[in-house]
């Protein structure tokens, strides 16, 4: 039916679209898709590196057919829970296609990437006419847009995000021998201590919260040993006295922790100071290996991830010159300094720059598809 013939036959379409009268029987239809431009979601809607703009919700195509709807509800359901209902009212309720949007927050202000990429999310449109109800469910088969390797949960209510990223590591065993007296640490010990560094600087939180286009969050990142994974890193502990240079250029990557340098340097000053010093840097080299991975799929890999923010230069990776380390307030996490990032003396000043926490939000935007 055309809708020039639609508009002549309905009982509702009187001048200026006022119903009539709602007794007449009515042919009344509901027809809704997805919408085919607005089918990415971007959580707290960060733009991309260039700029492109982005949405923080997903939209639907409603058609209103036939006739005026005296009700029109909407249901998201996950797992057999509605977990966001609205009932829609005015232009909606109108014939017509109406672009309807859901900012996949649901009844309690959460908006968690891992249930809009769950198989057990759907959505149904309830349009009502005359007592007769039209129901119409979109089930989802939806995707990480980015990386699959990055969840995150807002809860807007407290002005929080909890960010979950999924590396994956391997056991590259021992180099050199222990000085005497010495333990070997356990390929465990360092997979937690890369877990704690991650998380450490790329959370950003209190005075350090960042200025999303949605407002200030806290920023918590969780480190959880799960697929879908990231790339992967060896993880070598080295025991030579030897500077062993972590990686995440081109294929290569590994991160090692360094106890026979330090213990070269420090052992006058003891074990506690080398255990610490071996620490603290495994933690900060591991949170900036781990931060090219979020650099490369953000910015990229030549202009932004291999120049350390245009810090070094990218095939021979040596710092340029006049690359000063600010003496106060924040030193970026990502950048190549003149001189050595201290983390046992600095490390609450060395942190991941907002721009690319903010990243973070981008990487985890969901593609919506049925
Ligand atoms: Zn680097």
């Amino acid at each position: 039916m055309s809708a020039t013939c639609g508009v002549a036959r309905s009982p509702d379409a009187g001048l200026n679209n006022q119903p009539i009268s709602t007794t007449y029987p009515c042919d009344f239809d509901l027809d809704v898709e997805l919408s085919g431009q607005r089918d990415v979601l971007t959580p707290l809607a960060v733009p991309s590196f260039n700029g492109d703009v982005t949405f923080s919700s997903v939209g639907f195509n409603v058609g209103i057919e036939n006739c005026k709807a005296d009700s029109l509800d909407v249901e998201v359901i996950h797992e057999g829970n509605v977990i966001y209902n609205e009932s829609l009212s005015g232009e909606f309720l109108n014939r017509g296609t109406h672009l309807w949007e859901w900012d996949g927050y649901d009844n309690n202000q959460i908006l968690d990437t891992k249930v809009l990429k769950s198989d057990a999310l759907k959505i149904v449109f309830i349009g009502t006419k005359n007592g007769i109800d039209k129901k119409r469910t979109i089930e989802f088969d939806n995707d990480a847009e980015e990386v699959d390797w990055l969840d995150v949960r807002i809860d807007k209510n407290s002005g929080s995000a909890e960010v979950t990223l999924r590396p994956s590591f391997s056991d590259d065993g021992i180099d050199g021998t222990p000085p005497q007296g010495v333990t070997v640490v356990s390929y465990d010990y360092v997979k937690q201590l890369a877990k704690q560094g991650i998380e450490k600087y790329w959370s950003r939180t209190g005075s350090r919260a960042v200025n999303s286009p949605e407002g200030k969050f806290d920023v918590r990142v969780k480190v959880e040993f799960a697929e879908p994974s990231a790339s992967d890193f060896d993880l070598e502990r080295n025991y030579d006295t030897d500077f062993g240079r972590s990686t995440s250029f081109w294929v290569f990557k590994s991160i090692i922790y360094n106890y026979g340098f330090h213990y070269r340097r420090n052992a006058r000053l003891g074990l506690g100071v080398v255990k610490q010093e071996a620490d603290e840097n495994f933690k900060e080299t591991a949170a900036h290996e781990i931060g090219h991975l979020i650099l490369n799929n953000y910015g990229g890999r030549f202009g932004y991830s291999w120049s350390h923010k245009d810090s070094s230069t990218v095939l021979t990776q040596s710092t340029l010159d006049n690359q000063n380390l600010p003496s106060s307030g924040e030193i970026d996490l990502m950048k190549y300094y003149e001189y050595h990032t201290d983390p046992v003396r600095n490390g609450n000043r060395i942190i991941a720059a907002e721009v690319d926490v903010l990243s973070l939000f981008w990487l985890t935007s969901v593609e919506f598809g049925n």
